[in-house]
């Protein structure tokens, strides 16, 4: 009559710890999918941000070099006057962080995932 085991409660915290893993998984795998309209485009200049565009709204960013087009949810760079032209050829990109490099010109894209945590509560 040893009552030094409670196995059972045991059991129901495992089940539940990783039920609440699925659902995180799930959750995470879900929003990586698929593109919330809450993300944004960061934009940085010589490692300073200088913008940051909606990704549910089109709009333009550009400075001499670089334009930065976001249109329908994505975001590519347009136009750049850089030699290898990578950046341009990278195309549109539209999941929580993916980026776009132009080293030559010291831009950076990178879309934040921050209008994910409004998505599930
Ligand atoms: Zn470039």
């Amino acid at each position: 009559m040893s009552s030094l085991r409670p196995p059972a409660l045991f059991r129901i915290w495992d089940v539940a710890l990783i039920v609440l893993l699925l659902v995180l998984v799930g959750l995470t795998l879900y929003f990586a999918l698929i593109p919330s309209s809450g993300e944004e485009a960061e934009i940085y200049l010589n490692g300073e941000k200088v913008a940051t565009l909606p990704l549910s709204v089109d709009a333009v960013w550009h400075n001499e070099h670089v334009r930065v087009v976001v249109s329908g949810g994505t975001v590519c760079v347009s136009e750049s006057d850089c030699p290898d032209k990578v950046c341009v050829a990278r195309g549109a990109i539209s999941r929580a962080g993916e980026s776009v490099v132009c080293l030559p010109n010291r831009v950076v894209v990178v879309i934040t995932g921050e209008g994910e945590v409004e998505a599930i509560s």
